[in-house]
C-alpha cells in the first residue's frame, strides 16, 4: 500500500530515551532526534514527540501537511486499543495517551504497538525477514522480549501481549526473581538485568571459583553489570566464563521454546547484550538450542538493522505496510 508522496514519522519510546525519525515514502530515514523520555507529567511525552516531529519536518524541508502517518513502538504494557501506555516499566509513567494527542495534533493515522512488535515488523518489511512468513525477532537487552509472525500474520493476542517470551518459565525451581516479580522467568537469568543476579547465584554455588575472579576482587558484587561479566569472560576469567555459559544455556532454553511453539523459519536477535557480545550470546545458541528444540532448527542470525530495527518497524507501520489486527476504541 502506498501513501503517496510525503513523509512519515517513526518513534521508539524506551525507558531511558525516546527516538524520533522522519522517513520518506520508501522508508529511508532522513533525519533523527533522541531525547530523554520525560518523567512525571503524563502529557509531557506526547508533547515532546509532537515537538520533535515538527522540528524534524522543518529540518528536511517538509511542511506538516506532507506528514502521512506516525508509527510508535513503545515499552509497555500498552493498551493498544486505546493507544495508551498503561504503565511503563522502570518509569514513573501511567496511562500516558499516545495515539489520540498525536492524531489530533497532526491529523494523520497513528499506530502504537509494543517495541518488540515494531521490531519484528521492521525485520519483516525492511530487514532480514522479507522472504519469511514465519519469523521471530528476539531482543536480549535490559529485558528479553520478542515479536512474532506466524503464517504471515503478526501475533498480538487479547491485550497485545502474545509474545511476552522473556517471561516464559525456564527454571521450575524459580531460583531467581524476574523484574516483573514472578520467579523462574527467562529474563531473570540472561538479560542485561538478569546476568548480575545469575552471577551472584553462581558465586554462592561456586565460592572457590568466584574468589579467584576479577569480579570478586575489583568490582563491588552489588554493583555488578552484565557488561562487567561479558568483559571479564572475554578476558578469560574462569568464573565469568561459567556465568556466560550458564546464561547461554538459559537463552538456548528460551529460544528452543520459541522454536517449539512458533515454528519459525528465521529468528533474528537484537538488543544491546546480544549485539555487543555476538560470539558469547548468539553463536552458542545455534549449538545449544538443539538440546531442547523438537521442531526443525531455523536460521538464527543477528538483525541487520541493529538498534534501529524498532524504528524501521514504526516507519513501516506509518507507511501502512502492515495491517495490524487492532480494533480501535473511541
Ligand atoms: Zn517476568
Amino acid at each position: 500500500m502506498c501513501v503517496g508522496a510525503g513523509w512519515v514519522a517513526g518513534v521508539d519510546i524506551g525507558a531511558t530515551y525516546t527516538r524520533v525519525v522522519i522517513a520518506d515514502e520508501k522508508g529511508m530515514i532522513l533525519d533523527r532526534v533522541k531525547f530523554e523520555t520525560p518523567r512525571g507529567d503524563r502529557m509531557a511525552l506526547p508533547s515532546s514527540i509532537a515537538r520533535a516531529i515538527r522540528e524534524l519536518l522543518k529540518k528536511v524541508g517538509a511542511s506538516e501537511k506532507n506528514l502521512k502517518g506516525i508509527g510508535v513502538g513503545s515499552i509497555g504494557p500498552l493498551d493498544v486499543k486505546r493507544g495508551v501506555i498503561v504503565k511503563a516499566a522502570n518509569l514513573p509513567l501511567e496511562n500516558v495517551p499516545i495515539v489520540e494527542p498525536l492524531e489530533s495534533e497532526f491529523g494523520v493515522n497513528t499506530y502504537l504497538v509494543n517495541d518488540c512488535v515494531a521490531a519484528v515488523v521492521g525485520e519483516k518489511h525492511m530487514g532480514a525477514g522479507r522472504d519469511h512468513d514465519n519469523l521471530v525477532y528476539i531482543t536480549i537487552s535490559t529485558g528479553i522480549g520478542g515479536g512474532v509472525y506466524v503464517d504471515g500474520r503478526v501475533l498480538l493476542g487479547k491485550d497485545g501481549n502474545a509474545h511476552e517470551i522473556g517471561h516464559m518459565v525456564v527454571d521450575a525451581e524459580g531460583k531467581l526473581v524476574c523484574g516483573c516479580g514472578k520467579r523462574g522467568h527467562w529474563e531473570a537469568y540472561s538479560s542485561g538485568s538478569g546476568i548480575p543476579k545469575l552471577a551472584r547465584l553462581l558465586a554462592q554455588e561456586k565460592p572457590e571459583l568466584f574468589k579467584r575472579s576479577v569480579l570478586a576482587s575489583s568490582i563491588d558484587p552489588t554493583k555488578l553489570t552484565s557488561k562487567d561479566v561479558y568483559e571479564a569472560a572475554k578476558a578469560g576469567d574462569a568464573f565469568a566464563k561459567a556465568v556466560v555459559e550458564e546464561a547461554a544455556r538459559y537463552n538456548a532454553m528460551g529460544v528452543a521454546n520459541v522454536i517449539n511453539v512458533y515454528d519459525p523459519s528465521l529468528i533474528t536477535v537484537g538488543g544491546s547484550v546480544a549485539l555487543n557480545n555476538v560470539e558469547l550470546v548468539v553463536d552458542p545458541l545455534k549449538r545449544m538450542v538443539q538440546d531442547y528444540a523438537i521442531n526443525r532448527i531455523p536460521e538464527i542470525a543477528t538483525t541487520p538493522l541493529g538498534e534501529d530495527v524498532g524504528l524501521y518497524g514504526a516507519v513501516a507501520l506509518a507507511l501502512g505496510l502492515e495491517q495490524l489486527p487492532i480494533k480501535r476504541l473511541g
